[in-house]
């Protein structure tokens, strides 16, 4: 603590979920201890990240390849179990296993410039003073609402994703789901056999995956993420530029109809939504599975943002600040590139606060991606 009453730490990682644990393992594991040289914060209620608020209906076996965080496997799960419970559960035992001290909930309210090179965070308890940051705030409380011109009098209920709880809300009712990604898909087909009816609506046609989505495939989609944020663009989330799976279950909805897609419609009405070419559906329900963008607001004063919209980066440091690193970011917002952005930041604030030059962006074998101990955890309730 220094006379300000702010507390002086190498290294503040804001977000306890994919991105931010294995940054915490990797600091941990270069020799950073945890709540003396780097602090790790989470507003949420409890360990998980994201995947807590899940909804209950997307147990295990619907998740699109979950990997496992580094240095401790996730085993013996059970496929019907919510995922929320199943990788909860995980984070919970993870987060003991390697002794790192996340500190809940606590929400940073901002970063912005601090005295003598360090960063200033301010947190609901209390303020800290880095110098370097790793930010790990995925895009869960962001989610993204489009807007149609008449919303506002529609007489039925409007909700995003990120608030379904699983079909029984919409038994009965006439429903209309918005956006093209797995959500929507996953969503809809829980509440076709419950619903009155269901129309499916997207900005673009849908693409089916067929194949298989393999290394080259995951690259592919990186790769269509990287360059956005190369230009300065707000990313597009890797999930959403891969593909929709096609399973067994979307075969069938497919067969069905329940997919049968239409292009988005122009305003909402009172009753429904309505075509500009005059067709309309009425609806008491509309769903937007409109996805999310980056919860980076706190990181507003320092001034990062090009004039696209976006934080330009090279590998995981921004470009115009080094000491701040996103991981879980654009081209690291999966679960595998979450691993990844966590290891190559570290080894990057690692030569930042030793006064090296920086790392080149990516392919440095610096850091093995085997952990301080090899554990594995029997999944169990989120402790
Ligand atoms: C419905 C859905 C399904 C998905 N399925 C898959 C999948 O199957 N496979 C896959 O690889 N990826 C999947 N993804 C993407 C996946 O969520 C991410 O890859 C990864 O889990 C995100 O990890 P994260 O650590 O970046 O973010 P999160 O898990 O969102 O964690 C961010 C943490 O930061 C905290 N936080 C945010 N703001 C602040 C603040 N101001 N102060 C303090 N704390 C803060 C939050 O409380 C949260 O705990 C899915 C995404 C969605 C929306």
């Amino acid at each position: 603590m220094n006379y300000t009453g702010v507390r002086d730490i190498e290294v503040m990682v804001i977000g306890a979920g994919q991105a931010g644990l294995a940054a915490a393992f990797h600091l941990r594991r270069v020799g950073y201890r945890p709540d003396r040289d780097f602090v790790v914060l989470d507003h949420s209620p409890r360990p998980g990240g994201a995947w807590q608020f899940r909804w209950p209906t997307l147990t295990y076996d619907k998740v699109h390849g979950m990997h496992a965080l580094p240095g401790m496997e996730l085993t013996g799960t059970d496929p019907r179990r919510p995922s929320s419970e199943v990788i909860g559960g995980y984070f919970a035992s993870y987060e003991r296993a390697f002794e790192l001290r996340v500190h809940r909930p606590v929400s940073v309210t901002a970063v912005r410039e601090g005295v003598g090179g360090r960063l200033l965070v301010e947190t609901s308890h209390g303020d800290y003073a880095p110098r370097a940051v790793v930010n790990a705030t995925g895009t869960w409380d962001r989610p993204f609402w489009p807007r149609f011109p008449g919303q506002e009098a529609f007489r039925g209920r409007q909700l995003h994703s990120a608030q379904y709880e699983g079909p029984e809300a919409f038994r009965g009712a006439r429903v209309v789901v918005v956006g093209g990604g797995t959500s929507a898909v996953q969503q809809l087909m829980e509440i076709a056999p419950v619903a009155a009816g269901t129309t499916w609506v997207t900005r673009r046609p849908p693409v089916f995956r067929a194949g298989p989505f393999g290394e080259t495939e995951g690259r592919a989609a990186v790769a269509l993420v990287e360059e956005r944020v190369r230009q300065g663009l707000p990313p597009r989330s890797v999930v959403s530029v891969t593909g929709l799976p096609m399973t067994e279950a979307v075969r069938r909805a497919r067969e069905s109809g329940v997919l049968t897609r239409l292009p988005l419609f122009s305003r909402v009405t009172p009753t429904g939504v309505a075509w500009a070419d005059g067709r309309t559906v009425d609806a008491e329900v509309i769903l937007y599975a409109t996805g999310f963008r980056a919860a980076i607001d706190h990181l507003a004063p320092l001034k990062l943002r090009e004039p696209g919209g976006g934080i330009r980066m090279e590998g995981t440091r921004a470009l115009r600040d080094p000491r701040i690193h996103l991981v879980g970011y654009g081209p690291s917002a999966s679960t595998v590139g979450a691993n990844r952005a966590g290891r190559a930041a570290v080894r990057d604030i690692r030569r930042l606060l030793a006064g090296e030059p920086s790392a080149p962006a990516a392919g440095d074998p610096g850091l093995p991606d085997s952990g301080l101990v090899s554990a594995s955890v029997v999944s169990g309730g989120p402790a």
